[in-house]
């Protein structure tokens, strides 16, 4: 508790040197600003869907990011986090130093030659729930190389299922976090570099068998006879999972936040926080990256806002240079 007091405090001194941003100052919507930050500010940028998944509550993709976003701010006065919706997706990610998404399927992210070139010259990838699977091929090759991992269909599943996580990685990323116990939409069985190669599993749970579900031939998130083998001789499964490339970039894949409301245990939130810090190469304190019980209401305020209709930016999203996109007409759901 004093430690993480003394940082807080630590944090609102930092935030007064000179060139720095204090966590107000930092619009997580306002892209030219964080353009503008000072020089070795880390960069962080989200990329979140809009809307949801089966109804308010679920793959509250856009509330988790802001939520995420404003947390990295207020607790880093060397990051600037900043959220776009995939209906603004970022043009400019020349000076990212780390990039999160939470798509409806990550797709989209594997494919964009953006956070190809961001990837290449080191910068650190992430992908929560649905974000963490792309096709494979092309995309999950991407993903192998950015992040360690992805979900694969047929291989790969996707059951709800309460799990009862004993195992936590021995790194920064499991800081603060606790044995715990949360039901989602784990899913496990991800399609890992060969031999797990510089891949470090965060968080680790053993499935019930019942979780595999499919009927004489494969289905595509049910279940499959690796799967079924694997359970069936109790092989623990990776549900997080920290990952470094030969280059030294860094990435970290989280399957569950299906649900919103999990957000408000500490060690689910606490993995979230450290992993972004961790990609973005940001110190991770012993006790994690501090954050406050979220309650029901602080839940509900993020749901809101991301429900809301989307504001017109500012400043342009987009450099006063760069090639002006087709006009799609601009209406947000
Ligand atoms: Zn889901």
């Amino acid at each position: 508790m004093l430690a993480r007091f003394a940082l807080s405090i630590l944090a609102l001194f930092a935030s007064f040197s000179p060139g720095r941003l204090s966590a107000v100052e930092k619009d997580i919507f306002n892209y030219e600003a964080q353009r503008a930050a000072a020089p070795g500010t880390k960069r962080i940028v989200f990329i979140a869907t809009r809307g949801t998944h089966g109804g308010r509550g679920n793959h509250e993709f856009l509330a988790g990011e802001i939520y995420l976003a404003r947390r990295i701010n207020a607790v880093y006065p060397n990051a600037y986090a900043v959220v776009y919706t995939d209906d603004k997706w970022p043009t400019d990610l020349s000076n990212a130093d780390a990039i999160i998404v939470g798509l409806n399927h990550g797709g989209r992210a594997a494919m964009d030659p953006g956070i190809k070139a961001a990837a290449a010259r080191g910068a650190g990838f992430m992908a929560i729930h649905f974000g963490v699977e792309v096709n494979k091929g092309e995309q999950g090759d991407n993903y192998l190389d950015w992040m360690g991992g992805y979900f694969e269909t047929f291989w790969s599943v996707n059951p709800w299922w309460e799990a009862d996580i004993r195992e936590l990685g021995n790194h920064p990323v499991a800081r603060g976090v606790k044995p715990f116990k949360v039901r989602d939409e784990w899913y496990y069985h991800m399609r890992f570099r060969e031999g797990m190669k510089g891949v470090t599993p965060i968080l680790t749970a053993v499935p019930p068998v019942s979780t595999v579900q499919f009927k004489d031939k494969p289905s595509d998130r049910g279940g499959n006879a690796d799967v079924l083998k694997a359970l069936q001789a109790g092989e623990p499964q990776h549900l997080a999972w920290a990952s470094e490339r030969p280059g030294g970039g860094r990435g970290f894949g989280f399957t569950g936040f299906h649900v919103f409301a999990n957000m408000a245990n500490d060690s689910f939130r606490s993995t979230l926080l450290n992993g972004v810090a961790w990609i973005a190469r940001l110190e991770i304190p012993p006790d994690g990256v501090p954050s406050p019980t979220l309650t029901a209401a602080a839940l509900n305020a993020l749901m809101d806002e991301a429900h809301a209709p989307a504001k017109p930016t500012t400043t342009p999203a987009v450099p006063p240079n760069a090639p002006k996109p087709e006009s799609k007409g601009l209406g947000h759901k």
